[in-house]
């Protein structure tokens, strides 16, 4: 994805991991071969590997730059952390953090820290390996995490492993920010300043939540893991089998979907491989994903 300009507002994106992954039967368990085949004119070639027919999914952060602050939207994997129910995760080494600094971002120069959820492919950054101490990756960030979504992992019995769990991250990546004093639990309606605030999109997890930002007469929003993959614009009905709540996850999916749809605002979703950013169009009766290619 190219640098996105919302008026003197930047966006970035940093990848940590990009390849085809899970099957679309798997991951999507209300997904049929008849459906997915049914979409498959603009489903190729970013969103399914043509081979294997796998989703091609990513795990990247957002950087966002004002002229006052720079902010990041969800961090990743993350480095040395043990991940116990995601083999591929475990224990995952990658340049992340010198790609960032590449990119111009120094962690100390990190305002704030956004993570839409707090599951372990968005927090992993928000902590490092110091001395064998967890300690926050970005000394000078505040760190915004939703109310609900704290309280929900801070009093949940099954935060090591398993589909649904925390495998560990809560432990790892949340806590340490927490003892450090750098951590802000707010509403899910919060606003960070004028250009940016939260909507509440509670279901794939209890209080998750996207970030809008409208800035220089444009409109953007970080849909964290509302929609997966692109798939799902046409099949707001499909969950992901790592949601929370299933009805409460299609309804935030199909409402967000309903509103975006043939707007101008750019999605800017969580797992979305290159080229990432796109628009809802209406597609006859199911809407497709747009990307923006330019
Ligand atoms: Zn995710």
């Amino acid at each position: 994805m190219k640098t996105l300009h919302f008026g003197d507002v930047t966006v970035d994106r940093l990848v940590e991991l990009e390849a085809p992954g899970f099957h679309p039967s798997f991951f999507l368990p209300d997904a049929t071969e008849a459906a997915i085949a049914a979409q498959m004119d603009w489903l190729l070639p970013h969103f399914l590997h043509r081979e294997s027919g796998r989703m091609i999914q990513s795990v990247h952060a957002y950087i966002i730059r004002t002229e006052r602050h720079t902010i990041l939207v969800d961090t990743c994997i993350g480095n040395d952390k043990p991940r116990a129910s995601t083999p591929p995760w475990n224990n995952l080494q990658t340049p992340w953090l010198d790609d960032l600094a590449a990119m111009g971002v120094a962690p100390e120069s990190v305002d704030f820290v956004m993570c839409t959820h707090l599951h372990v492919d968005h927090v992993g950054w928000n902590t490092r390996l110091l001395d064998g101490r967890w300690v926050p990756t970005f000394p000078n960030a505040k760190y915004l995490f939703e109310k609900r979504e704290y309280e929900h992992w801070s009093t949940s019995q099954d935060d090591m492993t398993g589909p649904g769990s925390s495998d560990g991250c809560f432990a790892d990546s949340v806590l340490p920010v927490m003892a450090a004093g750098q951590a802000v639990l707010v509403d899910g309606d919060h606003a960070l300043d004028d250009q940016m605030w939260l909507d509440p999109t509670p279901g794939h997890s209890p209080g998750h939540v996207c970030m809008n930002l409208s800035a220089g007469g444009k409109k953007a929003v970080f849909s964290g893991d509302l929609l997966h993959h692109a798939v799902q614009v046409a099949h707001p009905e499909w969950n992901s089998r790592f949601c929370w709540d299933q009805e409460m996850s299609r309804a935030s999916r199909q409402k967000f979907v309903d509103q975006k749809a043939d707007t101008d605002t750019l999605i800017l979703a969580a797992h979305f491989p290159s080229p990432t950013a796109g628009r809802i169009v209406g597609n006859g009766d199911r809407c497709k994903f747009s990307p923006v290619t330019d």
